[in-house]
């Protein structure tokens, strides 16, 4: 096959915290296997049933600043007084093998992917209202009040950067946001400049002369 046609595509996926991507993504990654999704590192405490290495690599900030040193981050944000950061070497060797990878990050990191690889598809996920973002973040209940206050406050802040991004998609109905999410997946790898790679000796055959 052709090398650039197993070129992965990079998918940054934000929200507001408590509309719904990690669900949303977590369902993505069911339902088709050919996405992956970026365990990033952060410095925030881990809440009750996430582990180390699954839904984030949990460090400390001494850790993380080293990293940052290194150059270890393709993007890194303090998000809510916590780091959070992307591993540059992961991303792109799994894009290399030809996987799709999803990065769940939050504006200022999307702001600097989408410098750093032009290519990206970028998606902004909303709540259908203010009044559901609320009530999600209380019945997730894996934060404190005030972190749930915090949350909020900054909720404001992230949709106010929404219009930067290439797609929007309302999480009202879980099903409809998923397959929103799906379809613009499925759009993207039938763009022609990717069919092409794929279906070169298709279309050369289709196009000669009998
Ligand atoms: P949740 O979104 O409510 O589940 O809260 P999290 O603590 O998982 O994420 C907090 C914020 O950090 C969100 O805005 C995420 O999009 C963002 N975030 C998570 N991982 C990364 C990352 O690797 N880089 C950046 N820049 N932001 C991240
Ligand atoms: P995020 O990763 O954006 O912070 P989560 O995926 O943790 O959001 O979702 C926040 C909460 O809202 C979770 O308890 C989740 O089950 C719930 N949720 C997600 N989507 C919907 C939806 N469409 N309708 C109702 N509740 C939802
Ligand atoms: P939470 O602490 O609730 O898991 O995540 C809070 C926010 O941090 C979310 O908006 C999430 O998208 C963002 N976030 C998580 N990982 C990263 C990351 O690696 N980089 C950036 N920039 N943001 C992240």
């Amino acid at each position: 096959m052709n090398q650039a046609a197993e070129q992965g595509t990079l998918y940054v996926i934000s929200a507001p915290s408590g509309a719904g991507k990690t669900s949303l993504v977590a369902a993505m990654l069911e339902q088709d296997a050919q996405l992956c999704v970026s365990v990033s590192h952060t410095t925030r405490p881990m809440r009750p049933g996430e582990h180390d290495g699954i839904n984030y690599h949990f460090v400390s900030r001494d850790d993380f600043e080293a990293m940052i040193g290194r150059g270890d981050f393709l993007e890194h944000a303090d998000v809510f007084g916590n780091y959070y950061g992307t591993s540059q070497v992961w991303v792109k060797q799994t894009l290399a093998g030809g996987k799709d990878v999803i990065l769940e990050i939050d504006w200022q990191g999307a702001e600097q992917v989408r410098h750093l690889m032009p290519d990206c598809v970028s998606i902004f996920i909303v709540p259908p209202s203010p009044e559901a973002l609320r009530k999600r973040l209380n019945g997730r209940g894996t934060d404190a009040s005030e972190v749930v206050e915090r949350r909020l406050n900054e909720a404001a802040d992230e949709c106010s950067h929404a219009v930067e991004f290439e797609y929007l998609v309302v999480n009202d109905d879980f099903d409809i946001a998923l397959d929103d999410l799906l379809s613009i997946v499925r759009c993207h790898r039938l763009r022609m400049q990717a069919q092409q790679l794929r279906y070169s000796g298709l279309l050369t055959r289709l196009s000669e002369r009998r």
